[in-house]
């Protein structure tokens, strides 16, 4: 799909892309229109505590309501919203509609982490500090519930940039993720720069546990380093119990995947953590679970 090189209606087009639209100006028209006509909704993922085994966190992952396509995933939009730089608008949405929920999770007592994705362009914008300061003000959040996650490559854009930013937002308390870790060309050398709360491995990892050695090996490797490094770790992608045992056994924090829950709409998330955890750690009505 990339072999009009000069032609901007291909150029970015990938599979998934043309399965929903037929030009990148479509995308962008209905994109423009999603923004204004609330047509975004965030999906929740829960995060398992392996040691514990108790839900601790949630990522929030965008879903795109389309009116005649239906439920959108973001791999269908976000490359092209970031091309086009609509990603700082909906990256704000996000970030809000992040707070505003996590605020109503707290004012339950609802001891949950709140996972929110960062975009290059947006990170590197100029006003994220500014942005994860008046959100955590208004909604009251207690900073290091919020989490936000950016990708190893998306870091190594502008070095002295990032490494700033991060000890900014650092300052404010909030936790910062790397997410998909083991896939970026990171060197250790810069990472050990970074005030990073937490690694994600990346799920293409966590999927060859049981096949791979090597990934086995790799696996145990990023569990030894987030040790020695005391940062928290979170294994993406966790679709069986075999994969689960491994990290359990390996000393991996926490879980994420398909073996626990796919991103849900905020209700059925309620739903699913009322009847996963004891009545005395959550205690929530699931119509009082919506932002
Ligand atoms: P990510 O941040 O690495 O999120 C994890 C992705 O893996 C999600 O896909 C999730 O649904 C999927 N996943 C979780 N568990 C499993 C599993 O066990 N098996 C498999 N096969 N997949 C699993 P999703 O929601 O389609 O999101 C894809 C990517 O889009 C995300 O990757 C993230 O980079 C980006 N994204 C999602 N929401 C946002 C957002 O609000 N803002 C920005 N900037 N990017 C977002
Ligand atoms: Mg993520
Ligand atoms: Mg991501
Ligand atoms: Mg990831």
């Amino acid at each position: 799909y990339a072999k009009k090189k000069n032609d901007n209606n291909y150029q970015f087009f990938n599979e998934a892309l043309l399965e929903t639209f037929t030009t990148k100006a479509e995308i962008e028209r209905d994109l423009q229109h999603a923004i204004r006509g609330r047509e975004f909704e965030l999906y929740y993922q829960p995060l398992m505590d392996l040691q514990h085994h108790q839900y601790i966190g949630a990522e929030a992952l965008i879903r795109w309501n389309h009116p005649k396509k239906g439920v959108l995933y973001p791999g269908t939009f976000i490359e092209i919203a970031e091309q086009t730089g609509m990603i700082n608008q909906i990256g704000e949405w996000v970030l809000e509609a992040a707070c505003k929920q996590l605020n109503l999770w707290q004012h339950k007592n609802v001891n949950i982490t709140m996972h929110v994705n960062v975009s290059a362009r947006q990170f590197f914008s100029g006003n994220l500090y500014e942005l994860v300061w008046l959100l955590i003000t208004r909604y009251r959040i207690k900073p290091n519930t919020l989490i936000l996650e950016i990708t190893e490559t998306e870091l190594m854009g502008d070095i002295r940039y990032a490494i700033n930013l991060c000890h900014e937002l650092a300052e404010l308390g909030v936790g910062l993720a790397i997410d998909d870790f083991g896939t970026g060309y990171s060197s250790m050398k810069y990472l050990k720069q970074f005030p990073i709360s937490k690694l994600k491995i990346d799920r293409s990892f966590i999927m060859d546990i049981s096949s791979s050695r090597e990934s086995r090996e790799i696996v145990s490797a990023i569990i030894a380093m987030a040790k020695a490094l005391n940062i928290s770790l979170t294994a993406e992608g966790v679709e069986t119990t075999e994969q689960e045992a491994f990290l359990t056994l390996s000393g991996c924090h926490q879980a994420q995947g398909f073996l626990y829950s796919p991103a849900i709409r905020v209700n059925d998330f309620g739903l699913f953590i009322n009847n996963h955890q004891s009545a005395t750690t959550v205690n929530m009505q699931p119509e009082s679970f919506i932002a």
